[in-house]
């Protein structure tokens, strides 16, 4: 978790691991201990050798214990599903509900038409949660972690009200019970599974400012689509921290091979458009060695300077997963 900088559908709330890290212990390559488990609120001593190691991808040290902040357990939580036009009307519904619901809001995701109905085709035990189509669905989910807190689903009744008279969704199903909640994140859940099933699809995992995924989203789909005939883009996921996965789905009746073919010229559209909008190739998923090469031909060359300095400093042999995230010269 720690060297991967791991997040998931509640980074929103809670941030990435680079968040909840409040100290580690880790060897590093010479052999020596960096005994930094203490947990300190403020520590000023210059660069911070943590936020180094987070994230790593074991290429500096070995992470050998971790002091994590933790959060207090739910007691309630409420998911809403709401039916939208568009990814800018799920940002403005974004927008509206953190600025209601505050610290109670720990996500929001969203997903076009075309993976909910392949969910609804490839997995079993799903259902849909409103009776209409609409071209985009919101996931929010809203929660209570204290006995002082909100009535979850009175307060989500009352936003999507609210949010609908204001246009800001088309129509919202709101869970009226864990089984309900469940169902609505496994659809959610269940989006790669699905994707993967329905045929051969090349993924990104990108993120822009997290007020402009809306708009890139909307502007660079029909793009790649228009660039590769035949192809679908599908994006979906953590629209709240301004990273969606952006699948670019083979032609219909075209085989993994074809998509072999295309993943280079593919892949370099999407990150170009992501690069101009001044996003990361890799939101969540890290570098490794796949996304090395792009990662050498759209980092500045401070960015390459300094994640090639870092490595030899502390890994002068290239030991520590040799190959892995830091590009060579
Ligand atoms: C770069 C990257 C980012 C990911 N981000 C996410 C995410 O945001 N959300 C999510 O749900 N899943 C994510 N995953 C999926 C991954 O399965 C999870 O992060 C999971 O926590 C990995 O744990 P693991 O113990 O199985 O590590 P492994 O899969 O065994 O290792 C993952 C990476 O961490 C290194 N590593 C493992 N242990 C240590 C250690 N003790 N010290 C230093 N380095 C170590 C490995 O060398 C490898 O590079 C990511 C995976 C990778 C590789």
């Amino acid at each position: 978790l720690v060297s991967t900088n791991a997040g998931g559908t509640q980074v929103l709330r809670h941030g990435t691991m680079r968040a909840l890290v409040a100290g580690l212990e880790a060897v590093l390559p010479d052999g020596s201990i960096y005994h930094g488990l203490t947990a300190l609120k403020k520590d000023n001593r210059g660069y911070d050798l943590k936020q180094l190691l987070i994230g790593g991808e074991g290429t500096i040290g070995i992470v050998t214990g971790v002091t994590v902040k933790t959060v207090p357990a739910l007691i309630d939580r409420c998911v809403i599903w709401a039916g939208l036009d568009s990814p800018e009307q799920a940002y403005d519904l974004l927008q509206f509900l953190s600025g209601r619901a505050g610290t109670n809001l720990e996500g929001f995701e969203i997903l076009p038409e075309s993976c909910a109905a392949s969910v609804m085709t490839h997995i079993p035990d799903v259902r849909r949660p409103l009776e209409g189509r609409f071209a985009w669905y919101a996931l929010a989910e809203l929660v209570r972690d204290s006995a002082d807190g909100p009535d979850v689903q009175a307060l989500a009744e009352r936003l999507m009200s609210d949010a609908m008279e204001l246009g800001l969704a088309r129509d919202a199903a709101i869970s009226a019970n864990e089984a309900q909640a469940e169902n609505c994140w496994k659809i959610r859940d269940s989006i790669a599974e699905a994707e993967r099933a329905s045929g051969p699809a090349l993924q990104h995992d990108i993120s822009v400012p997290v007020e402009k995924m809306a708009a890139f989203i909307t502007s660079a789909s029909p793009e790649v689509e228009a660039r590769f005939p035949g192809t679908a883009v599908a994006a979906f996921g953590h629209l709240g921290d301004g990273n969606v996965h952006f699948h670019v789905k083979a032609p219909l009746g075209e085989t993994k091979a074809w998509m072999d073919a295309q993943a280079g010229s593919i892949s370099a559209l999407v990150y170009d458009l992501v690069a101009r909008e001044g996003g990361s190739i890799s939101a969540e998923h890290g570098i490794g060695q796949n996304k090395l090469a792009e990662l050498a031909r759209l980092s500045d060359p401070a960015h390459l300077l300094a994640l090639r300095a870092i490595k030899t400093a502390f890994d002068p042999d290239n030991l520590f997963n040799p190959g892995k995230l830091v590009p060579l010269a």
